[in-house]
């Protein structure tokens, strides 16, 4: 299927690795030329070739950590005015709020609710003056089946759901769409780092708590990140312009309400 966006431009925020890598590489198979970005030099370079060789689109690159005003300033300034921005950065850590400090809560804030909403404020009146935009947010399932020990996400990240529902009725109009991806369990790093930590303190392998939560998973497995990148260029289509503020749940099924 053509999704109707070959030649836009995409701004993939922390796409070296995981859902945002797989969301870059969905939307370059579209012919969507885009500007990636990462803390780390190595894995960012290696993911931009290798787009770059399989696609043939324009591949920018910005190093830099995307939380940081000076990190989303360099990526806009890389990216240029862009059609796509796909709003994404490292989950905060798990732990007990009781721990928490007012430092580590505005640290999870800026992360997970100001820097997409910052990016989107920097990118959202161009494409609503040239009449087409897409902005996909990275969330997680946790915002609609909230996990204790993610206090910080849960909280963070439902800031962001709820400033998007509103201004997703206002950019509609101008061919602009805002929605949310929420993530279960994919296979990334990210997802086998947090099963080291568990092991870690309970004893068990990585392996067998991998091998467990994927079976209890309805899926019997873990979300491959290609499936999650096909949903993220869905929504980018051209097609897509009737679908806005919305929260679409990608978890094999995990989340167990009716609607
Ligand atoms: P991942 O495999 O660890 O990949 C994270 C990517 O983001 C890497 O390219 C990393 O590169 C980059 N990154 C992280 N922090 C950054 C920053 N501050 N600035 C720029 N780039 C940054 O993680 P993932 O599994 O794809 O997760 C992506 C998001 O989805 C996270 O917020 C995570 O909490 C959420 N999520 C994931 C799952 C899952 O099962 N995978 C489930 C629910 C929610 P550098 O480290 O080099 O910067």
């Amino acid at each position: 299927m053509d999704l109707g966006i070959a030649g836009r431009r995409a701004l993939v925020c922390a796409s070296s690795k995981g859902l945002g890598r797989a969301c870059a590489i969905a939307l370059a198979a579209e012919g969507v030329h885009v500007t990636l970005t990462a803390r780390g030099e190595q894995a960012l370079a290696e993911t931009a070739e290798q787009i770059r060789r399989s696609y043939g689109v324009e591949v920018r690159q910005v190093v830099g950590d995307i939380t940081t005003p000076q990190g989303r300033a360099q990526a806009l300034e890389v990216a240029g005015a862009v059609d796509i921005l796909i709003n994404n950065a490292g989950g905060p850590p798990p732990g007990d709020f009781r721990n928490w400090s007012r430092d580590d809560w505005i640290q999870a804030i800026d992360a997970n609710m100001l820097t997409p909403i910052e990016l989107i404020k920097a990118t959202v009146d161009g494409m609503m003056e040239r009449g087409f935009g897409r902005i996909v947010n990275i969330t997680s399932a946790a915002v609609k089946a909230p996990i204790d020990v993610l206090g910080l996400s849960n909280g963070a990240r439902s800031g962001l759901t709820g400033f998007v529902a509103g201004l997703a009725r206002k950019t509609v109009r101008r061919n602009v769409t805002i929605n949310n991806l929420l993530p279960g369990p994919f296979a990334t790093d990210r997802l086998a780092a947090v099963a080291r930590g568990q092991a870690a303190a309970t004893g068990v392998t990585a392996d067998e708590i991998l091998g467990r939560r994927a079976a209890e998973n309805p899926a019997g497995r873990f979300g491959d990140p290609a499936e999650f990148g096909a949903a993220c260029a869905f929504l980018c289509g051209a097609s897509a312009g009737f679908v806005t503020g919305q929260n679409i749940v990608l978890d094999g099924g995990a989340y167990p309400g009716t609607l």
